[in-house]
């Protein structure tokens, strides 16, 4: 039997029974765990996962250091002084950020500081510039104090930020671009990251060509794979090839059985037409467990392994292949870098302002448009038409158990965009 006629193609017969989403996601848990840690350099940590906690080796300040620009001097000396009984103090040095005074304070001394730099010994509080008058007589110069201090009055103290011994960030979490900041205060310049998943992207269609290259007769534009690229870097997946494959079974097959990536994304050729070779060639090289979900649209998306490699069946209509990835393949690439399963999208309630139709037994993936602050559906919603997912501040989620939705329910709405990051010309959210 040719590879195309195996009784196990359904090319061209169509899909006999469709799997939940709920069981394909719980696949792609399962194969999911995270990645092994990796030692990478500080600059390059943001966003990724810290793989063990961090504790300081050292207390931060690493010494007592002055908070303002001003003198330093031994608090007790100042009690007393007022207007009307100006303490004088003679400055017998300066203490500058790395490069502190080293002699002792004595009672009746002023070191002039400035902020960042040490505390002299002897000395324990700083009195501003801005409260200080300073008299110059002959070669010194005095320092005139109409006010007392407290002991460590303007003093940042050793260890008040973060001690010896404490964890700093704990294990699991993405790093911010604060978390860099810590981590480099208290000298690390390598840290211990989970691995990043690796990922390649086969783009198949002979119709594609990339933007930028004119169009020939019955070619249209590659859309998918800059969708596909942008979600993968947001799910901290590393895109490590791209490659435009013809649909062609022989060359798709080969490069199936050459690729070394965690995760293989394949665009287009999901479903049971003649020249989709992707279902048959999975489950003939590994396993395809999943291939058709109850769903719309990505109803033709499957899943699989070859070897230990994660791949993903995305349909070739741009919605479906966007809406396939983020159910499946990012939640995929998520967990495998040790982030969250669930979106990345704030959720926000709002009221339907017309009835959304759909069928029991199927999962409806609705783009919604806010509009006066309710939730609108937009109509034209093929599997084909990505501009409506531009149009869209969202979507929402009709579950398997419902026939849908009436005007004037109130419904989650998955935010495309933080709320507050984007305004809309009509200024709607
Ligand atoms: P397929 O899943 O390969 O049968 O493709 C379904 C539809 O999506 C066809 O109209 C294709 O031309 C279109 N399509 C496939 N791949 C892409 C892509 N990368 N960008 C835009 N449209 C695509
Ligand atoms: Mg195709």
């Amino acid at each position: 039997m040719s590879e195309s006629t195996s009784h196990s193609d359904i090319r061209m017969r169509g899909f006999l029974n469709r799997k939940s989403v709920k069981e394909a996601q719980d696949w792609c848990d399962a194969q999911s765990t995270p990645l092994p840690s990796d030692v990478i350099p500080l600059r390059d940590a943001h966003r990724r996962v810290l793989a063990a906690d961090v504790v300081s080796p050292i207390d931060v300040p690493p010494f007592d250091r002055s908070a303002m620009d001003g003198f330093a001097l031994i608090a007790e000396d100042t009690f007393g002084a007022s207007d009307y009984n100006n303490l004088r103090f003679t400055v017998v040095g300066s203490s500058f950020p790395g490069d502190g005074f080293s002699r002792t304070v004595e009672n009746g001394q002023a070191i002039r500081i400035m902020t960042g730099a040490p505390i002299p010994d002897g000395a324990n509080a700083v009195i501003p510039v801005e409260y200080s008058n300073v008299e110059q007589q002959g070669k010194t110069e005095q320092l005139l104090i109409c006010e007392s201090t407290s002991p460590g009055k303007h003093i940042g103290r050793q260890g008040e930020d973060i001690l010896a011994g404490q964890v700093i960030l704990e294990k699991g979490r993405s790093l911010r671009p604060q978390d860099l900041g810590v981590m480099a205060s208290v000298g690390l310049n390598e840290i211990t990251v989970h691995r990043k998943p690796n990922v390649t992207l086969l783009v198949t269609g002979n119709e594609l060509v990339s933007p930028g290259t004119p169009l020939e007769k019955h070619q249209i534009y590659d859309a998918n794979s800059f969708v596909l690229r942008s979600l993968v870097a947001r799910d901290g997946g590393e895109l490590v090839s791209q490659i435009y494959v013809p649909d062609d079974e022989q060359k798709l097959k080969s490069l199936l059985q050459s690729v070394d990536t965690d995760v293989v994304l394949l665009s287009g050729g999901s479903s049971v037409g003649q020249e989709d070779h992707g279902p048959q060639l999975v489950a003939k090289l590994g396993e395809l467990p999943f291939h058709g979900i109850s769903m719309r649209p990505s109803s033709p998306a499957g899943m699989g392994k070859i070897g230990n490699i994660l791949v993903f069946l995305l349909p070739g209509n741009p919605v479906s292949c966007l809406c396939a990835y983020d159910f499946f393949a990012g939640r995929a690439i998520r967990q495998l870098g040790s982030r969250h399963p669930e979106w990345p999208y704030q959720r926000q309630s709002f009221e339907l302002n017309s009835k959304i139709a759909s069928v029991v037994g199927r999962l409806d993936y609705c783009r919604i448009r806010i509009v006066d602050g309710n939730a609108t559906p937009i109509s034209v919603g093929g599997a084909s038409i990505l501009s409506s997912t531009t149009r869209a501040n969202g979507f929402t989620i009709i579950p398997e158990d419902s026939e849908g939705l009436p005007a004037g329910e109130t419904v989650d709405v998955f935010l495309y965009d933080e709320p507050g990051q984007y305004i809309s010309p009509d200024g709607t959210l």
